[in-house]
């Protein structure tokens, strides 16, 4: 959304001091005199990202911590802290801040992350919140969108697709896989499944400057999306690629080393899903034909 203006933003930011890698990725490095920071945020709005009367405010506060998380997991950074800013709608500012902040308090307990403060505001508008989340860089490097080379495996951690039917709210940000995965050295891109396997990959190839062909059959599929097939009108195929929230991590990973890569870690398959390809766009096989695929995962022909 507003491309226009986040193209002119990321121009506009390049030319400011200590910004190492700017817009663009799933998050800013930032130079310092130690690690670089590993800098992210992200903001929820009531009836867009969550339906308060359905899911609760504390679960509100750990999906917000849960989605910066799973963008610095995707850039292998360590997290450190976060800072939560909070628009209340006034009639009930009070009860809905202490819960929501419970939520937050809960995940980052979990997952050992600070909280380094916020700011609090009341309106006459819906709730909206905002996180933003720091960790630190690896020193040997942070995993890019724009690392993926022609002939790269394009890897996937999980299982894909209907994610509104709870996944979207109750997701495990993937930490401890990119710690186990990182010290291998085999993966040379990331990044991690927010608007949809199509859209995310598409997002990756075009900061690689390659393309994807993806063997459709291999998309390891959720029971939810299978569930949600049953009376979407779509496939769970469909869902798997379109529907977006997974959380998931998206790698490319060096083809001469694949034999490395654990079949699991934790429990969480990794599944190698195609290879990127020089001819840039997203394209499917399957069944030995090779079509352009859709990035919104509604496959035609
Ligand atoms: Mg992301």
């Amino acid at each position: 959304m507003e491309h226009g203006f986040i193209a002119w933003a990321k121009q506009r930011a390049m030319r400011l001091p200590k910004i190492k890698l700017g817009i663009g990725d799933d998050c800013a490095l930032i130079a310092s005199d130690g690690s670089d920071w590993v800098v992210t945020t992200d903001s929820l709005c009531e009836g867009t990202h969550f339906i308060l009367d359905q899911c609760g405010p504390q679960a509100v506060g750990r999906k917000l911590v849960g989605v910066n998380l799973s963008d610095l997991a995707s850039m292998a950074a360590v997290p450190v802290a976060v800072i939560l800013s909070l628009c209340l709608p006034r009639k009930s500012a009070d009860l809905l801040g202490s819960e929501i902040y419970e939520g937050v308090c809960e995940a980052c307990e979990k997952y050992n992350v600070a909280i380094g403060g916020g700011d609090t505001n009341v309106w006459d508008g819906p709730l909206v919140v905002h996180l933003t989340a720091i960790g630190t860089a690896r020193p040997a490097g942070s995993w890019l969108r724009s690392g993926a080379r022609p002939g790269d495996k394009i890897v996937l951690s999980g299982r894909l697709g209907g994610s509104l039917l709870g996944k979207h709210l109750d997701f495990e940000p993937r930490l401890k896989l990119a710690q186990a995965l990182y010290p291998l050295g085999i993966v040379q891109a990331a990044t991690d499944i927010s608007d949809g396997l199509g859209i995310d990959l598409l997002n990756l190839t075009a900061a690689s400057r390659c393309g994807a062909e993806v063997e459709l059959d291999r998309i390891p599929i959720s029971d939810a999306a299978m569930e949600r097939s049953k009376s979407s009108g779509h496939t769970a195929l469909e869902h798997a690629i379109g529907d977006g929230e997974d959380f998931e991590l998206l790698m490319a990973v060096d083809p001469a080393r694949i034999d490395q890569l654990p079949s699991e870690v934790d429990g969480v398959p990794l599944t190698v899903i195609g290879t990127f390809v020089s001819r840039t766009g997203l394209w499917s096989r399957s069944k030995g034909r090779i079509e352009q695929l859709q990035p919104r995962g509604y496959v035609h022909g």
